[in-house]
């Protein structure tokens, strides 16, 4: 990188504090894990959306070719504490989003759910049809007391590689071939409360409308370099359609830098999480919308926030 000021990573540094006690007052545990990978669970069900761990440095996807490094799964799984996978939920094909979701499905015997794009890529890394589980628009799936529904919803703008994967591949590849599919939002539903992880910073009008979740994960990738309408249509169509009460931005870091190290946000130059951000503290301030910036590794409580702990 140059000298110019632009470039420099912004201060938005997050670490992982240790996980407090007895936070878990309604049965649904949530983690951050990078990027948008989420872990949801509960007593009896685990699921994972996307699930990217193995994050090639920006030389190897600038120049070589990547693929999953099953040692880095390994070690972020066990960090994570997963020991069982009910589902891999899958928001797209990229690979900051797709790149390790197989592995993990194959590791636990999991089905992947997600776009034609995604069971393409599943069967190219191997997985048998059985656990290659095609998603159509406002599908609901049941796993346990967790009702998941996706939703199909276009990418962000500036797709990186556009189109979709019609032809399995065996990774190592170049990362355009984690070619983005179509895109879902992915709504969970448990008794204790509502929770949408919206993987991509883009919307249709009214195309959410009906789908509430308390809780929102919400992507900030490149929404920083946004205009101002879109951020507010953004906004309106995800956080507001929703009735959320909470947003936790996601694909807010440097995802060319590895898990074992504080997470930073990436140089101006390939996005702007600065002002992204300062859009989503002035618009939850204005609205009465808790802003949680989520830590990496740390469980929380999805929907306990506004409640007394209990120890
Ligand atoms: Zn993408």
């Amino acid at each position: 990188m140059g000298a110019h000021p632009d470039d420099a990573p912004c201060s938005l540094v997050v670490r992982s504090p240790p996980r407090p006690v007895g936070e878990f007052r309604s049965g649904v545990r949530a983690t951050f894990l990078g990027t948008s990978s989420v872990l949801v669970r509960d007593e009896k069900t685990t699921l994972l959306v996307d699930g990217f761990f193995s994050r090639p440095s920006l030389p190897r996807v600038a120049t070589g070719r990547i693929g999953p490094d099953r040692r880095i799964i390994d070690v972020c799984l066990s960090r994570a504490r997963v020991t069982a996978l009910d589902a891999v939920l899958c928001a797209h094909t990229h690979y900051d989003h797709a790149l390790d979701s197989p592995v993990i499905a194959q590791i636990f015997d999991a089905p992947l759910i997600g776009s034609e794009s995604a069971v393409t890529l599943g069967r190219g890394y191997g997985l048998p049809d059985r656990l290659l589980v095609p998603a159509g628009d406002g599908q609901t799936f049941v796993f346990g007391d967790f009702e998941v529904t996706l939703v199909r919803t276009p990418h962000s703008p500036g797709d990186i590689a556009p189109g979709g994967i019609d032809i399995p591949f065996t990774p190592p590849a170049r990362y355009k071939a984690w070619r983005s599919g179509q895109s879902h939002s992915i709504f969970f539903k448990h008794p204790a409360g509502t929770l949408h992880v919206h993987a991509s910073a883009n919307h249709i009008p009214g195309k959410l409308d009906g789908y509430r979740a308390d809780t929102v994960y919400l992507s900030i990738g490149r929404l920083g370099k946004q205009s101002e309408r879109f951020r507010e249509e953004y906004w309106r169509e995800t956080v507001h359609a929703a009735g959320a009460t909470t947003v936790l931005p996601v694909h807010w870091d440097d995802f060319t830098k590895p898990l074992d190290r504080p997470l930073v946000a990436p140089p101006y130059l390939m996005d702007d999480i600065e002002s992204a951000m300062e859009f989503l503290i002035r618009r939850c301030r204005r609205e009465g919308v808790a802003l949680e910036l989520p830590s990496l590794w740390q469980e929380t409580d999805p929907f306990g926030r506004s409640r007394p702990a209990r120890d």
